[in-house]
């Protein structure tokens, strides 16, 4: 039997000032991880490793055919940071192998410049950059924030205040609790100031309804030019899931592990007989 864990109680602590990595997919100097930085500055020690340059998108990417490049900088506040050139994965794994004198107790990756809500995740460096933390075994927690009124990117006004205080309150709530599997938090803040919020939900993943389209926007020689993105967004309208909470100026928690693999999948592909597939490939005794 499986003995009965202790749940901590909200504003458990590990019982001494964290060690806490700071990242982010915007770039060192994007205005996001500059709130977090600063949100997370009283629970202890905070390292800020992070790309030179905006990397969104790039999901697990990881730096193999150069060497990563890494220069001290400082934030605008003049705190220090390192400015790296390759992903926000890279940065994780940086700062657990040495970079800043051992691992961190907990990885914070954000705050993104927009949302990165249901099927999101899978393109997000933010979020990625969080799932590396859980692949080393150490808690994480992914912020990302909508812009007032909505949209994202720069150009585009953000307001941090409530995510990254809600996420320096979370930091070590997540390193005291122990989950069975390794989860991080990805955590959401709907386009409102502080006092627009609603309150604050545990959501699962919901279903984005891509609308994009080819638009072939000229040539250049043989040469032909694309664009898929960029079109807005649009998402099943499901109680309990991450993009209905924004929606109702929630913000929203979900817990993420890295397990793909499809358990109900697992037990209809018993009916397949895989091994007889394979008998029946030719050349195969
Ligand atoms: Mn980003």
């Amino acid at each position: 039997m499986q003995a009965v864990r202790d749940v901590p109680a909200p504003g458990a602590t590990i019982g001494r000032p964290l060690r806490i990595l700071v990242t982010n997919d915007d770039g060192v100097h994007a205005p996001g991880i500059l709130a977090l930085r600063k949100a997370m500055d009283h629970l202890g020690e905070v390292f800020v490793i992070a790309p030179g340059t905006n990397r969104s998108a790039i999901a697990r990417g990881i730096t193999i055919h150069d060497p990563l490049v890494v220069d001290e900088v400082e934030m605008a506040d003049g705190h220090p940071a390192y400015s790296i050139s390759g992903t926000p994965v890279d940065c994780v794994r940086l700062g657990a192998l040495g970079l800043i004198g051992g691992p961190p107790d907990v990885v914070v990756s954000g705050a993104n410049l927009g949302l990165n809500l249901g099927d999101d995740v899978t393109y997000s460096g933010t979020v990625a950059a969080a799932l590396e933390g859980v692949m080393l075994g150490i808690p994480a927690i992914a912020v990302s924030q909508d812009a007032l009124g909505g949209g994202s990117g720069p150009g585009h006004e953000y307001d941090f205040a409530a995510v990254t205080a809600f996420a320096a309150r979370l930091a070590p709530l997540a390193c005291a609790e122990r989950f069975p599997r390794h989860v991080i938090f990805n955590v959401n803040g709907p386009g409102v100031p502080p006092g627009g919020l609603a309150g604050a939900r545990v959501t699962r993943l919901g279903r984005r309804v891509y609308d994009d389209s080819l638009v072939l926007e000229g040539t250049e020689g043989s040469s032909r030019h694309f664009r898929i993105y960029g079109e807005p967004m649009s998402h099943d309208m499901q109680p309990g899931t991450d993009l209905s909470a924004i929606d109702d100026n929630l913000l929203s928690v979900t817990p993420l592990h890295f397990d793909l693999t499809d358990l109900e999948g697992m037990d209809r592909m018993a009916r397949w007989e895989i091994d007889s597939l394979l008998a029946s490939v030719a050349g195969v005794s």
